[in-house]
């Protein structure tokens, strides 16, 4: 591969790889890198991935990285560390000690998630510390549940998972406005004015929460309303971003600079698997159109000259 590729895409996520398999199929010189891990992999088996349920995660992405590479896009394990605009419309890539220049680049790099500093937390995250009922609440359906975490969306997250259980407990010292606290009140779910401290564990299996008050509560699952923001920040350098840093991008994943686009969480924090992999699919023949227009313009420019 030339110094110049047609495409850089940063992130080999599922949005990142469903943006390489169509552009390696296109034709388009396209090499993906990745520092790794993708969001998913916290988690034992993907839910809510219509074909793949139950899959684990190196499952379905070690098929899409096999799909990507069986048509020649490269992938690197490397983290892309600055992307910088060049006068002729191209961008330099500079990746570990090395750089490289790419005509267009699509960003696929995903979101962190910013867990509460309490203990058992990061160990129990995407297994019995759960953030969104749509991916496993089925798993733990009519378990008790205990929601805590930012006090923005809490009264949403609680009312939420009352669909998968109607044993709810939100554990906080939040103030909820009088129609939070009265749907909360319809919906049978209980506050407990505390702060949870620690996730309890009977061998591998959650059996409880314990309070900063000193309180022990039942739970078999928990459930924890967070923030999260992009996970790095070549879109704020690139292009305009939204108060998180996420880049503002048309329906084809195009920001606002020609040329760099944004899929997946870098684009839409709350995608699925499904609608992060339909992101790397949509912005492929939106990218290869882009290369499609400059390709016409340098002919046209050739031949004038
Ligand atoms: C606990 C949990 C459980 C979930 N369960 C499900 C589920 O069951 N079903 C489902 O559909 N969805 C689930 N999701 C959501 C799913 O993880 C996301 O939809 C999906 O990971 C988004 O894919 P992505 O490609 O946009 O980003 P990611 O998968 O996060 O991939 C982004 C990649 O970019 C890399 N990267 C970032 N910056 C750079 C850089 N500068 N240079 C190089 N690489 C970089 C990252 O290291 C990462 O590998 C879950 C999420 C969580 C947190």
């Amino acid at each position: 591969m030339s110094d110049t590729v047609d495409t850089v895409i940063v992130g080999a996520g599922i949005a990142g790889l469903s943006a390489a398999l169509f552009l390696a199929r296109a034709g388009r010189s396209t090499i993906v890198f990745d520092g790794g891990p993708t969001r998913i992999e916290t988690v034992s088996q993907v839910r809510e991935y219509v074909g793949f349920d139950a899959m684990t995660p190196a499952e379905i992405l070690g098929a899409a990285r096999e799909e990507a590479t069986r048509y020649g896009a490269v992938i690197r394990h490397a983290r892309v560390e600055r992307i910088v605009p060049l006068d002729d419309g191209r961008f330099k890539i500079e990746v570990d000690d090395r750089s490289l220049t790419a005509r267009t680049v699509v960003l696929a790099t995903g979101i962190v998630d910013e867990l509460p500093p309490i203990s058992g937390v990061r160990e129990a995250w995407g297994d019995d510390l759960r953030v969104c009922p749509c991916f496993d609440g089925h798993e733990v359906r009519n378990g008790k549940f205990v929601v805590f975490g930012i006090g923005a969306r809490l009264a949403h997250m609680a009312a939420w998972v009352r669909m998968w259980s109607s044993d709810v407990t939100v554990v906080s010292r939040h103030d909820f406005t009088g129609v939070e606290a009265e749907r909360l009140d319809l919906l049978g779910i209980r506050i407990r004015n505390d702060e949870v401290a620690g996730l309890v564990h009977e061998g591998d299996r959650l059996v409880a929460v314990t309070t900063a008050d000193g309180d022990t509560i039942p739970a078999n699952a928990t459930w924890v309303a967070l923030h999260s923001r992009a996970a790095s920040d070549l879109a704020a350098s690139l292009c305009e971003v939204d108060e998180l840093g996420f880049a503002k991008t048309d329906a084809g994943g195009a920001t606002s600079r020609a040329g760099i686009f944004a899929i997946g969480n870098a684009d839409e924090p709350w995608a699925h698997l499904a609608q992060a992999a339909a992101s790397g699919t949509t912005v492929g023949p939106v990218v290869t159109m882009y290369l499609l227009e400059r390709m016409v313009e340098e002919l046209r420019l050739a031949k004038a000259a």
